[in-house]
């Protein structure tokens, strides 16, 4: 493959939220990426995403501000209760307060209906589905893609998208050891009509628990689905993988929260069922970037899911990189590359932090730090 001067030849590796959201973005500065996915197939994966006005910025600049408004849930507030008594220790307004304040709202959807959305933006021809990666080598002049399947392709650069499990981060930067919590998400997304009349608010409402806690809200502005997904101690020898595709027992749900306020009760009573995921945590990595291959989102900078904003991360990450790329035409990539990591680290650092504590919005919370960044507009240049 060939590119002409200061156009680089890009290949993303992973079509996730933001493997695709960055291939959006790039095309928003007229720069073409090609995604390779392991995936033969889309599937919809029971799960809601909450997407904080820092989210919504990167979303509604992408082109999928009507979409979004049409389609998702927006929650009135983001309210936290305690896990028996239902006694209110915050209640955040969101809705009309966070677009007043941050410019852009607050939404709670499906994730596959974003991921759908943000696929959509991206031309077919550029999104190559059953391609696994396997390897890759660069050199001075490129770099070497093998596949799975036995093909080959050559980039100028490459944005390892590829997430949690991420073989590009492995290939730069060895084999990681992740710390398992001993915690597992039990989620799932059902009907509403299965709730038979119990009412769960207009909030995206947080039950915490003196060691487990539980998150649930709609995940269509029709309320006609509700999303839940909880975190609770599990045996610390499991080995179940962070994987979207692993079924949970309802049984060991229903008990785990059988203390738990009524309403709490009602919404696991009505699942069908569920899926878990294994909660890991890492350390910030020492570098993203070496030489013309680079992270993106979860491949570097996977996070627990307790402030709700690893996707939006990615996000911001996919904007920031196109951006840097737009500003750095024809300039060294490694360069450029090393520059959205200057730019990126410290945020993604900090909240990965933060999230790992698991206490955002449980008391009165200034959430300005996270919720106030624009993408689209954050300087480029370092601060000294
Ligand atoms: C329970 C739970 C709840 C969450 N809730 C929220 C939330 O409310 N808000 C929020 O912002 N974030 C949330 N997150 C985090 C969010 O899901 C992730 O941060 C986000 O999906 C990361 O996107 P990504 O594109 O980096 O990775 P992924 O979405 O994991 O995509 C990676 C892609 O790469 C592909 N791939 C992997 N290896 C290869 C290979 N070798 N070759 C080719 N393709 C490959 C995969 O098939 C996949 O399609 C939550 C996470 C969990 C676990």
């Amino acid at each position: 493959m060939s590119s002409p001067k200061n156009q680089p030849n890009i290949v993303i590796i992973g079509a996730g939220i933001g493997g695709v959201a960055c291939a959006s973005a790039l095309a928003k500065f007229g720069i073409k990426a090609h995604i390779y996915e392991q995936t033969l197939q889309f599937s919809r994966v029971g799960a809601g995403i909450q997407m904080g006005p820092n989210a919504t910025q990167v979303l509604h600049g992408l082109g999928l501000k009507d979409h979004l408004a049409q389609t998702a849930f927006q929650p009135k507030t983001n309210l936290n209760r305690v896990w028996n008594t239902g006694e209110v220790s915050n209640d955040y307004p969101l809705s009309e307060h966070v677009i007043a304040k941050y410019g852009s709202p607050f939404y709670a959807l499906h994730r596959a209906d974003l991921h759908e959305a943000l696929t959509k933006l991206v031309p077919s021809e550029q999104i190559h589905l059953g391609k696994k990666l396997t390897a890759l080598h660069q050199d001075d002049k490129g770099v070497e893609l093998q596949f799975a399947d036995g093909s080959k392709v050559h980039a100028d650069a490459v944005i390892g998208a590829d997430g949690v499990h991420s073989l590009t981060r492995e290939i730069l930067l060895g084999p990681e050891a992740p710390r398992f919590t001993g915690r597992i998400a039990y989620r799932t997304t059902y009907p509403s009509s299965r709730l038979k009349g119990v009412e769960i608010g207009d909030s995206r409402t947080k039950w915490w628990g003196p060691d487990r806690h539980i998150v649930i809200y709609y995940v269509t502005k029709k309320r006609d689905e509700i999303y839940f997904v909880t975190s609770q101690p599990e045996d610390a020898t499991w080995t179940t993988k962070e994987s979207w595709s692993s079924k949970g027992d309802l049984k060991t749900l229903q008990d785990a929260y059988a203390g738990f306020h009524p309403d709490v009760q009602a919404v696991i009573a009505a699942c069908p069922e569920v899926h878990k995921w294994a909660l890991f945590e890492r350390d910030p990595l020492s570098t993203w970037v070496q030489g013309r291959v680079m992270l993106l989102g979860d491949a570097c900078h996977p996070m627990t899911p307790y402030m709700a904003q690893g996707a939006a991360m990615a996000l911001e990450d996919s904007v920031v990189l196109a951006r840097c790329l737009d500003a750095h035409r024809g300039d060294d990539l490694n360069a450029t590359f090393k520059l959205y990591e200057a730019l990126r680290k410290p945020r993604t650092s900090e909240i990965q932090k933060a999230s790992g504590a698991n206490q955002w919005m449980q008391n009165k919370t200034n959430p300005d730090w996270v919720y106030g960044y624009n993408a689209w507009t954050v300087p480029l240049e370092m601060t000294p």
